[in-house]
């Protein structure tokens, strides 16, 4: 039977983008629609945005800091809608080079939303027609969940809104623990908003190392962030412009926005898996092997609608292997394995590797190595902010299994540290990697003492 495309991709974000530039390049006829924008979550209301709200908020504590060198600096004053202007500016930019990339390579990009009729055939909704595909490549990514059951929910708003925010609040309110709602924190706070994060939970960044969760929230607080833990919102009510959350353990809390950041889901809703026979997992992500194929021999899934680890790099090389496996000839299937993560709280978190308790959990016997300090920056502004690192160490073989470091650059000193992690690194490689001086990294290669829990502790 003859296809109208050898390739159907369906969502033109971080996953979608890269896999059908490769499987074009590779000569096959490749079309992907797109229902917002090219670019995805990450380029369009994600880590570019998000990363760009970082940088502005981290200004206003850098002029402080400047002050302990010797800098008078006048009363700063921020202008939120010139900063969105550029940034949005700056988007608008990004997106349009993905479109182009896909156009360059020789896929043709639709400006629709594609919907199964059946497993090969696909329904553009406004164009109002059909096309057949020999493969079909789920990447629709995923959006963020909103709790029906809080009753007056239509009054918060979710990350999304973030990035269209005309005026900054006097005062937001986050529900959520995750990476999202920490990073929202600090940025509003950061930009002279008063943040409450209320949680569920004791700890914030569930999934984390236990001492990077501490830490985390210790550092949120102590820049002025409150926190509400072991909270569960129960309802908001708006009188005037002001939202009243109330929580179900009787506290509640008066702000301008409220901000719910409890988590993502896969957008696969209406998408019609079901005429065309591909199995959800419980949580309604795309069930898939490896290799990225469903249960339909010709349907295959990638990146966030999956739920594997969600992340945009993943989802590059999850698109990057699926199209070497089906069109250049080259099978390969991604390693989700120590693949570095970072959360742009303030200070940032850098990550690669197990936790303390998942290594404790996997291979029983482990050595921790850790430190936390004053960086040696701050030694003259004043900022009382601490560094932490953390190396966990399988015991058997001196295997370096993860790396934790909450503190200033931490998200680029670990992309460098999975290098070696990936490698398989052991402990005496970092003690035989001679130290930069001065600088917070080489903490990492002159850590020699393994930690002992104080109740391990001979008498003295
Ligand atoms: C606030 C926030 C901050 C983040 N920060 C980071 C970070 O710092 N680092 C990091 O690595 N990751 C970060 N992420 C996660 C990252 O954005 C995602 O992991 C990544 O974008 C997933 O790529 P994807 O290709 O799976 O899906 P997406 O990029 O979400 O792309 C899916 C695309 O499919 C389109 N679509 C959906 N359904 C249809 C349909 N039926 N028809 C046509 N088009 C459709 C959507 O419009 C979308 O453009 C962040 C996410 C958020 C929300």
């Amino acid at each position: 039977m003859a296809f109208d495309y050898d390739l159907f991709v369906i969502g033109a974000g971080s996953g979608g983008v890269r896999a059908s530039r490769l499987a074009a390049m590779a000569g096959a006829k490749v079309g992907v629609a797109e229902e917002d924008r090219a670019g995805g979550t990450c380029v369009i209301r994600g880590c570019i945005p998000k990363k760009y709200m970082v940088y502005a908020s981290e200004f206003g504590r850098s002029l402080k800091h400047m002050e302990g060198y010797g800098w008078k600096v006048g009363e700063p004053v921020y202008d939120h809608n010139l900063f969105m202007d550029r940034m949005h500016r700056e988007i608008d930019r990004l997106s349009g080079i993905y479109a182009r990339n896909v156009r360059n390579a020789g896929a043709e990009l639709i400006d629709d939303r594609a919907e199964f009729i059946d497993a090969h055939t696909l329904q553009l909704k406004k164009a109002g027609k059909t096309i057949t595909a020999g493969k079909i490549l789920i990447s629709t990514g995923g959006k963020p969940v909103m709790p029906k059951e809080v009753k007056g929910i239509e009054h918060a708003i979710t990350s999304d809104a973030m990035f269209h925010l005309k005026e900054l609040p006097k005062h937001i309110l986050i529900i959520g623990g995750g990476y999202i709602a920490v990073e929202f924190a600090g940025i509003m706070s950061g930009l002279g908003v008063t943040t409450c994060l209320a949680y569920r939970k004791d700890v914030v960044l569930r999934g984390f190392d236990d001492d990077v969760r501490t830490h985390v929230q210790e550092e949120l607080k102590r820049k002025g962030v409150k926190v509400i833990t072991n909270a569960e919102p129960e309802r908001i009510e708006k009188t005037g412009d002001r939202l009243t959350t109330y929580f179900t353990n009787g506290e509640k809390v008066t702000a301008d926005k409220v901000l719910f950041a409890i988590g993502r889901e896969p957008n696969t809703a209406t998408l019609g898996l079901d005429k065309a026979g591909v199995e959800r997992k419980k949580n309604g992500a795309v069930a898939v092997d490896d290799y990225s194929r469903t249960n339909v021999p010709h349907i295959f899934a990638i990146g966030d609608v999956t739920d594997r680890l969600n992340l945009t790099p993943v989802a590059i090389r999850e698109g990057q292997a699926f199209a070497q496996t089906e069109f250049m000839n080259r099978p390969t299937a991604f390693d989700h394995a120590d693949v570095p993560h970072a959360v742009f709280a303030q200070p940032p978190v850098g990550v690669v590797g197990l936790t303390e308790a998942e290594a404790r959990k996997q291979f029983g016997m482990v050595d921790i190595y850790k430190t936390k300090f004053r960086p040696m920056k701050d030694m003259l502004t004043g900022d009382e902010e601490r560094v932490l690192m953390k190396i966990v160490v399988r015991a058997e073989d001196e295997r370096v299994v993860g790396v934790h470091i909450v503190g200033p650059d931490a998200p680029e000193i670990i992309q460098a540290v999975a290098i070696a992690v990936k490698m398989g690194a052991s402990k005496d490689d970092f003690d035989r990697t001679c130290a930069l001086h001065p600088s917070i990294a080489e903490e990492l290669v002159t850590m020699r003492e393994k930690f002992i829990p104080p109740e391990l502790k001979p008498m003295p």
